[in-house]
C-alpha cells in the first residue's frame, strides 16, 4: 500500500489523500476546497462552480490521473470516501468522473442533501452512497472502516484503510471537547488503530492556535450562553453560528432552557435538524415544545422551489415565531441565526438595546472585510460577545492521540505547521 497527500499537506483545507494497493486499486479520502490561496486570500464564493479545466490549471484542483472526465484513463479511481460535510473536505468532489462512487456517513449525506434545497446552484455528485460505520467497506483490494469521531460537523469519521497487510489511519478533523468527546477517548484505546503503519493526523491547532475565547469545551459554551441570557433578561439573545454545527445548536437549546427561554431557529436549521433526526432522538426538532421557527423569506423561497411548502406549513403550525413577537418580548427568546441573516428583517423591529449579540463561530470570520453582522453591530453600537469552542483538538490532545496510536510513521496534515516548519513533538 502507498499513499499520496494531494492536498492538505501544508495547509488547512483542500484535503485530498490517495491510497493505492499493490494491485493498482486506488481510492481517495476527501476532495475538498482549499480555504485560501497562497496569499491567504479567501477563495471567492462560487469557486467550486468553475470548470474542472480552469481549477486544474490554477492548481485549485490537484492533478490526479484517472480522476477527471477529461482524462482518457478515467475513471481509474475506485471510490472517494468523505470524512465529513465541511467544504474543505468535500467541496470539489463533484469534479470527479461521475462514474466514481462517493461515500459518506449517514449524517454527511443528510447535510449534502439539505444543501440541494438551500444551495440549488451548487453541484453535488450523482452517485452518493452511505458509508457503513465500524465495519469494513471493501473497495477492490482496499478495505475502509469508518470510525466515528467528535468534530463540529455532525457524524464525522476517521478512516482506517487496510490493504496488502498494512494499515493507514486518516483522522479527518477531530477534537476531544465536543458533545461526543467520548469518541476521542475511544479512539485512544481502539485496538484496530494501535501501531498502524501510517497515521495521517490533523494538526490544525499546531500551526495556528485557534482562539477558544475562554470556552474550552462545548459544555462551557452552553454555560456561557446561559450566563448572557441571565445577565440580559430584557434582551433577545441572538447567537450567530453555523447552521450545521449540531453541537452548537444543542448548546443554544440547553442554554435557552436554563434561562427559561424558547429557542428560535430558521427554516434552514429546522431542515438540518430533521435530516439529522435518524442519528439520535436527542437531536432537537422544530416540533419540540420549546423550539420555534422564525421565517427568513429567502429560505422559504428555496423550500417552495424544491416543492417543500407542506414542510413550511408544518413548521408554521408547530411554532411560528413572528418578528413582532420577538420585538414584543425579546427576553423570552434565544435565537440562533446565520452570520449574515436577519439583520434587516428581524433587527429592524427589535431596538438595539434589546439585543445581546453573540458571535459563536471562528473570530476570523467576524474580522473579515464585509462581515455583515459586524458592520451592522458597529452601526448600532452593539458590542458583541464572543462565545465559541473550536472544532479541532488542541496540541495536548493531538500528542495524546499520536502517542496512544504509536504509528510507525505519523504525518500531520490539515495544518500550517509543516509550511512554517514548526517543530512538532
Ligand atoms: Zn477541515
Amino acid at each position: 500500500m502507498h499513499y499520496i497527500i494531494h492536498g492538505g499537506a501544508d495547509r488547512i483545507g483542500g484535503m485530498c489523500i490517495e491510497v493505492a494497493s499493490k494491485d493498482g486499486t486506488r481510492i481517495l479520502l476527501d476532495l475538498g476546497m482549499p480555504l485560501y490561496d497562497a496569499e491567504k486570500r479567501d477563495f471567492p464564493y462560487g469557486t467550486p462552480l468553475r470548470s474542472t479545466a480552469e481549477l486544474l490549471a490554477e492548481q485549485v484542483l490537484p492533478y490526479i490521473p484517472g480522476l477527471y472526465v477529461e482524462d482518457p484513463t478515467a475513471p481509474d479511481i475506485a471510490a472517494i470516501v468523505l470524512t465529513h460535510a465541511h467544504m474543505d473536505h468535500y467541496g470539489l468532489v463533484h469534479h470527479a468522473h461521475p462514474a466514481i462512487p462517493i461515500y459518506g456517513s449517514q449524517g454527511t449525506l443528510a447535510l449534502l442533501n439539505v444543501g440541494r434545497v438551500f444551495f440549488p446552484d451548487t453541484p453535488l455528485p450523482a452517485d452518493l452512497r452511505e458509508l457503513p460505520t465500524n465495519e469494513p467497506l471493501q473497495i477492490g483490494t482496499i478495505a475502509v472502516t469508518a470510525i466515528p469521531v467528535d468534530h463540529a460537523a455532525p457524524d464525522s469519521r476517521a478512516l482506517l484503510v487496510e490493504a496488502d497487510g498494512q494499515r493507514l489511519l486518516y483522522t479527518g478533523d477531530l477534537r476531544a471537547h465536543g458533545r461526543t468527546g467520548y469518541r476521542f477517548d475511544a479512539l485512544l484505546k481502539d485496538p484496530r488503530v494501535k501501531r498502524v503503519e501510517v497515521l495521517l493526523l490533523e494538526g490544525t491547532t499546531l500551526g495556528a492556535p485557534v482562539g477558544s475565547h475562554g470556552y474550552p469545551t462545548e459544555t462551557d459554551v452552553e454555560y456561557g450562553l446561559a450566563a448572557i441570557a441571565a445577565d440580559r433578561p430584557d434582551a433577545l439573545v441572538t447567537v450567530a453560528c453555523s447552521g450545521q454545527n449540531l453541537d452548537r445548536l444543542v448548546s443554544c437549546y440547553k442554554a435557552a432552557r436554563r434561562a427559561g427561554r424558547r429557542l428560535v431557529i430558521d427554516p434552514y436549521q429546522a431542515c438540518v435538524l430533521r435530516a439529522l433526526a435518524p442519528l439520535s432522538s436527542a437531536v432537537p426538532q422544530f416540533e419540540w415544545e420549546h423550539i420555534g421557527v422564525c421565517f427568513a423569506p429567502f429560505q422559504v423561497e428555496r423550500l417552495k422551489d424544491a416543492g417543500l411548502m407542506p414542510l413550511v406549513y408544518e413548521m408554521s403550525d408547530a411554532g411560528k415565531v413572528s418578528t413582532d413577537e420577538l420585538a414584543g418580548h425579546p427576553g423570552d427568546y434565544l435565537m440562533s441565526v446565520r452570520g449574515n441573516y436577519g439583520i434587516t428583517k428581524v433587527f429592524d423591529k427589535v431596538s438595539p438595546e434589546h439585543i445581546a449579540l453573540v458571535w459563536s463561530q471562528w473570530s476570523g470570520y467576524w474580522k473579515r472585510e464585509g462581515c455583515a453582522m459586524r458592520e451592522w453591530a458597529e452601526s448600532c453600537c452593539i458590542e458583541a460577545h464572543f462565545v465559541h469552542s473550536g472544532g479541532h483538538a488542541g496540541p495536548d490532545d493531538l500528542a495524546r492521540l499520536k502517542n496512544a496510536i504509536g504509528a510507525n510513521e505519523t504525518v500531520f496534515v490539515h495544518t500550517e505547521a509543516n509550511r512554517l516548519q514548526t517543530r512538532i513533538s
